[in-house]
Parts: structure tokens; C-alpha cells; sequence
């Protein structure tokens, strides 16, 4: 059977994609590019943005003209848009042959007439890499329903992976090539609350407390072949001192924090519920800067949220002109059927505004990356190669930024680069040639 899958969405959808894909090559299926070729067509879908839910829905329509026209081939939808229930789903798109939740693979492999019953397949079944870099699910769903967010109701509570698991995983990575692997969560920190006391702890005297993040950083450390370890996405509340240690203190480990704010104002973070203040959110960001030299510091941001009046948008404004963070990802407020937001505040920042806003932090973004991006002008930084495009070298240095650069180099190595030019989104160089051995 050849399957095609289509991905939209967060690194955990791409993971998702990438397991489901090791899974079904494992059970005799091959893959294929072609989606007009494939026996069975998975979509993975998402929810978080309306515009990401149109595009699925729009691949829907599509292969429902293949199914008229008289193509004999299955279709499965997986993801955020299926939630616990999918009545409405399956009245809506009748031609779908198989819903799917997030992770739950089982409808897939049923259409697809294969057995996984047993318990013991999609434990021992890990992605095939095909790049020096891996996103590895440690911890599934979200316990904090933010008002805004559908991810609760679609991937369901917090729950987090074995470290035995997760190493036997990064092990399979790492000898076949894979140089930096990324710990991915929806809310990272959060990894170890639900395992057994003393279940991964490395330290003396704690045994009575389960892991968390910076133990199982120090677990997978010294996984022969790894070089990097990089963890996404951070929630401020959950994140420690503790953690914030051990990512300064592992050498592999990578100096580069994603930790969405997602408004500037303690009024907006109480309708959204994020669960800290403005305040509080400061602290943990200092703490991060003060212990981790060299940090690069990476937000999200909502702008034109329920209410959000123009003095509330401009303390979010003034927020990331104060803290200068290295990236900030930006989206205009969308509400999202089946969340708290949508069934209890009222979407009424008029369109025009919330683009307004969105073009203000995009224009102040592009200023401030520019300016702490220039400051890397003539130092070397060290790059791993992860792929070449047109006639340039590309991969990213450790604190995440994308280089480009010209010389000597394959996927995998690590290159010394010297920055000679830089924007507010990449660094451009070229290699240093190689030392020579001693
Ligand atoms: S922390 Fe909030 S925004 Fe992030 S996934 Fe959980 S509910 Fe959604």
C-alpha cells in the first residue's frame, strides 16, 4: 500500500507525521510524494489558527473530487481538528474513512488493514531521520487551558513519556546520524509532574521527587553521536530554577529559551488565563538571562485579544521594546470554536486594529532582531550544517539563528562560520577552513 501524508501545524505534528510515517513503512507500506498515487492519504491536521483549518478543509474538498471522479483510495483525517467527539466531523466530510486524534494512530492502521493490537508496536517504532536534526515528543497535551487555546480539548491532558523511552528514542537518532535532537512539549517544563517519584532523578537525596525537564536533559547528555539538545516550548509558570540550572550547566544543552508572553498586560493575561502576571513573567526572564550566558530569548505574542483596548496593546508594545527578545513569533487574535474565549468573550477588536498591531510588533521585531543580529558582524559561530540550497550551506549556530553561508562543509559537520552580514531573520558567512589535525 503506497500512503501520502500531509502536515500542517507545530513540531509536534511534524513528529506525529514523521512516527505514523515510521509505522506504517514498518508495516510493509511505502511512501509516496504523489498524493494522486497514494492508496491511503492522511491529512494532520490543525487547529490553532483558523487559517491552518482552512487549508485542510480545502485539501478535503480536493480529495473528495478524486473520490467522484472514481479514484479508489482511503482518506484519513488526524490531528487537532479531531477532538474526543467527531460526530459533527464525520457528518460534515462523510467520505473520511478514518478519524484520528492526536497520536492515536489505531483508525489509521485499521483502513489501513493492518494489526497493531499487540501493545508493543508504536512503542518500539521511531521516525526514520532524514536530516542531522529530530523533534522528540516528550511530554503530550496541556493542563492549563489558556482561554484562547483548543489544544487541551484536542490533545488532551499532560502526560509525559518514560526517560527510558525517550533515550531508547534519542539512541535510534543519534546512530543514524542525528546531531541535535529537540525535546518538544506544549508546555515543556511541565515533563516528569505525572511519572513515579524517583523515576529518572539523578541526584542524591531527591529520590522522593518525580523528574523533570533537567533530568531528563541529563539523561539523554551523553547519548554517543549527540552534539545538541534543544527543548520547545517553554510555559513560564512551570519553568524552574532548577531547569534553568541545568540548561547552563549541559554543555549540549543550547542557550536559546522560547517563551511566549502573549500580551504585555496583566488584564489581557487574566482574560487569557495564562496563569502569571506580568510581573512574574519578568522574573523568570531575567532569571533565564542572568544564568544562561549568551542566552537568545524567543516570544509569542496575540495581539488584538477579546477587549484588548489600545493602552493594553501598547504595554505589550512597550514590554518586548523593553525586553529586546531575539525573535518574536506574532499572530492576530482568531477565535477558535469550543474554547473558553469563544464561548465567554467577545471577539471585538475590530479587524483593521488587529492588523495594525500585528504590522507594529512585526516593524519593531525586524528593528530589534536586526540590531542584535548585527552585533554577530565579524564573529565566527559554530554552525551545523543541516542542508545546502541554492548554492549555499545552511544550518543554525547554537542559539537557534539560521546561517548561510559559503566553503567547505556536508550535513552533519560542524563548521566554524565568520558573520559578514546579517537581517533580522538569518547571519550570512563563510566557513573558516577546517583546523588541521595535530
Ligand atoms: S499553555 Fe495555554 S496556549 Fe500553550 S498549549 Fe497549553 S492551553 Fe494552549
Amino acid at each position: 500500500m503506497k500512503y501520502h501524508i500531509w502536515t500542517v501545524g507545530c513540531q509536534m505534528n511534524v513528529a506525529d507525521s514523521r512516527k505514523l510515517a515510521a509505522g506504517l513503512d514498518r508495516a510493509g507500506c511505502s511512501a509516496t510524494d504523489a498524493i494522486e498515487d497514494a492508496d491511503l492519504v492522511v491529512l494532520n491536521t490543525c487547529s490553532v489558527r483558523e487559517h491552518a483549518e482552512d487549508r485542510a478543509i480545502g485539501q478535503l474538498g480536493r480529495l473528495k473530487k478524486q473520490r467522484t471522479r472514481g479514484r479508489d483510495f482511503k482518506i484519513a483525517v488526524m490531528g487537532c481538528m479531531v477532538g474526543p467527539r467527531h460526530e459533527e466531523l464525520a457528518r460534515r466530510f462523510p467520505y473520511v474513512d478514518a478519524f484520528a486524534r492526536p497520536q492515536d494512530f489505531a483508525p489509521i492502521m485499521r483502513i489501513a488493514g493492518i494489526d497493531d493490537s499487540g501493545g508493543e508496536f508504536w512503542p518500539a517504532t521511531f521516525a526514520t531521520p532524514d536530516s542531522v536534526t529530530a523533534f522528540v515528543p516528550v511530554i503530550h497535551g496541556c493542563d492549563k487551558f489558556c482561554t484562547y487555546c483548543i489544544v487541551p480539548y484536542r490533545r488532551g491532558r499532560e502526560k509525559s513519556r518514560p526517560i527510558e523511552d525517550i533515550r531508547n528514542e534519542v539512541e535510534h537518532y543519534a546512530a543514524r546520524g542525528v546531531r541535535e535532537i529537540t525535546l518538544l512539549g506544549q508546555t515543556v517544563e511541565a515533563y516528569g509532574h505525572d511519572l513515579e517519584a524517583g523515576s529518572g532523578r539523578r541526584e542524591a537525596g531527591v529520590d522522593d521527587a518525580a523528574p523533570d525537564l533537567g533530568d531528563l536533559m541529563r539523561a539523554v547528555h551523553d547519548v554517543p553521536g549527540l552534539a545538541r539538545i534543544r527543548f520547545l516550548t517553554s510555559y513560564p509558570k512551570d519553568m524552574t530554577a532548577r531547569i534553568i540550572d541545568a540548561v547552563a550547566e549541559l554543555p549540549k544543552v543550547c542557550e536559546n529559551f522560547n517563551i511566549p508572553v502573549q500580551s504585555g498586560d496583566d488584564a489581557v493575561l487574566a482574560r487569557m488565563r495564562r496563569g502569571y502576571t506580568l510581573e512574574e513573567y519578568i522574573e523568570k526572564f531575567e532569571l533565564v538571562r542572568s544564568r544562561v550566558p549568551g542566552v537568545a530569548m524567543v516570544t509569542d505574542v496575540i495581539v488584538g485579544f477579546c477587549g484588548e483596548s489600545d493602552d493594553e496593546f501598547q504595554h505589550t508594545y512597550d514590554l518586548l521594546a523593553r525586553l529586546r527578545f531575539d525573535k518574536v513569533h506574532v499572530a492576530a487574535y482568531s477565535p477558535r470554536p469550543g474554547t473558553i474565549a469563544h464561548r465567554t468573550l467577545a471577539d471585538d477588536v475590530p479587524a483593521e486594529a488587529k492588523q495594525e498591531r500585528l504590522h507594529a510588533v512585526e516593524q519593531l521585531e525586524a528593528r530589534i532582531s536586526q540590531e542584535i543580529n548585527a552585533r554577530l558582524l565579524d564573529t565566527v559561530q559554530e554552525v551545523l550544517v543541516e542542508s545546502r540550497r541554492e548554492g549555499r550551506w545552511t544550518g543554525r549556530n547554537r542559539q537557534g539563528k539560521l546561517v548561510h553561508f559559503a566553503g567547505d562543509a556536508a550535513p552533519g559537520q560542524f563548521v566554524e562560520v565568520r558573520i559578514e552580514h546579517a537581517t533580522a531573520w538569518s547571519l550570512q558567512g563563510t566557513a573558516l577552513p577546517a583546523p588541521v589535525p595535530a
